[in-house]
C-alpha cells in the first residue's frame, strides 16, 4: 500500500506541464482518485507525478458560440451544480450527480475520468450521447477528438504520449430536448454495472433526434446507433432498445454475466428513452 518513490512536479503553467508530460516517464495527477490507488497497489510506478492542480485555466466552465467548455480539472461536483451545465447540458449534470459519493465528486475531475477511461465510468455514456469533443494539447500539437472516437478499449484512449486533456467541449442541448441518465450501480463500488444516457428531440410527436450512450456493458462506452436509427425511423422504444448490444462483446464478471449485462442495458435504455421522451416538450 506504499507507492514506489517518485519525483513530484507542480508546474505553474500549461506550457511547463506540456514540456514535462512530453519528456520522461511522468504521470499527470488530477484528483488522484484513480491514480493514487494504482500507485499504492504499484500497478503504476511513474518516475514523476505531474500535478495539474496549480495551472490556471484548466478549471472552470464557460460558454462561447453555443458550446460549453469544461476545463479538464473541473470537479464532478462543479459539473453537477453549475447553473450553465444544468441549463444547457442537463444530461451531463444529471450524470455527474450519480458519480461515486460526495467525497469522490468533490475531488475527481472530468479530465481525469475521461483520461482514465474506466469501462464502467459514468461520464463517457453522456459524452458520446452529447457528441462531445475532447480537446488535447501536447508541446507541439493542438487537436480535438470526438468522444465516440476517443474511448478505444478498457483504460485505452486515442491520447498520444505527451498529450494533456485541456478541456471537454459540448454543444448545448436543444431547450425542448428530453434527456435521462439511467444507471445500475454496482452495490460495492457504485460504478455502473451498466449506465445509459439518452437524448430525445421530437417534432409533432415524431422523434427527430435520438442519441443513446452506453457504458459498463463493453470494454468502452459506445453509441447505440442501431437503436437510434430505429427510433428516428418511427420504431417503438421496445424494438429500438432490443437491438442494443447486438454484435458487441459484453463484459462478464462475478457480478454480471455478459448476457445479464446486455439485458440490463436494454431494460435501462428503454427506461432512459421513455423518460427522455416524457421530458421532451
Ligand atoms: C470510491 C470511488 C468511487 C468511484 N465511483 C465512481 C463512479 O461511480 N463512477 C465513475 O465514473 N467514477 C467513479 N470513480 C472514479 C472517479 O470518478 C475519479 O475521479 C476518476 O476516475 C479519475 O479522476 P481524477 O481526477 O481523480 O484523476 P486521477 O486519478 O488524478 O488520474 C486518472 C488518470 O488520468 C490521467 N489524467 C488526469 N488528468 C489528465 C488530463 N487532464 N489529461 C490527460 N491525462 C490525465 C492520470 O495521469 C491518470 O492516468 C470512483 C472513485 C473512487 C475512489
Amino acid at each position: 500500500m506504499i507507492p514506489n518513490t517518485f519525483e513530484f512536479a507542480a508546474p505553474a503553467t500549461l506550457e511547463e506541464a506540456l514540456q514535462l508530460a512530453g519528456s520522461g516517464d511522468g504521470k499527470l495527477l488530477a484528483g488522484g482518485m484513480s491514480l493514487i490507488p494504482l500507485m499504492k497497489l504499484r500497478l503504476a510506478s511513474p518516475e514523476t507525478v505531474i500535478d495539474l492542480g496549480r495551472i490556471p485555466g484548466l478549471n472552470g466552465i464557460s460558454e462561447s458560440g453555443g458550446a460549453i467548455t469544461i476545463g479538464a480539472m473541473t470537479t464532478h461536483h462543479a459539473v453537477e451544480t453549475s447553473p450553465l451545465v444544468r441549463g444547457k447540458i442537463p444530461l451531463l449534470a444529471e450524470t455527474a450527480s450519480q458519480i461515486g459519493d460526495v467525497q469522490v465528486r468533490n475531488v475527481g475531475t472530468i479530465g481525469g475520468s475521461v483520461a482514465h477511461a474506466d469501462p464502467a465510468a459514468d461520464y463517457p455514456a453522456a459524452l458520446v450521447a452529447l457528441e462531445a469533443v475532447i480537446h488535447l494539447r501536447s508541446a507541439n500539437s493542438d487537436r480535438t477528438v470526438k468522444a465516440s472516437d476517443f474511448f478505444l478499449d478498457a483504460f485505452t484512449t486515442a491520447m498520444e504520449p505527451g498529450e494533456i486533456i485541456v478541456d471537454v467541449q459540448i454543444g448545448a442541448e436543444k431547450p425542448s430536448e428530453g434527456y435521462k441518465y439511467e444507471k445500475v450501480p454496482h452495490p460495492a463500488s457504485g460504478f455502473p454495472v451498466v449506465g445509459v444516457a439518452a437524448r430525445i428531440h421530437q417534432v409533432s410527436g415524431k422523434i427527430t433526434l435520438a442519441r443513446i450512450g452506453v457504458t459498463g456493458m463493453a470494454s468502452h462506452a459506445f453509441r447505440a446507433t442501431n437503436a437510434e436509427e430505429i427510433l428516428e425511423g418511427g420504431g417503438t422504444v421496445a424494438d429500438a432498445c432490443a437491438v442494443i448490444g447486438e454484435g458487441v462483446d459484453a463484459n462478464s464478471d462475478l457480478y454480471a454475466s455478459s448476457e445479464y449485462r446486455k439485458h440490463l442495458a436494454r431494460v435501462h435504455a428503454a427506461r432512459a428513452v421513455t423518460a427522455a421522451i416524457s421530458r421532451a416538450s
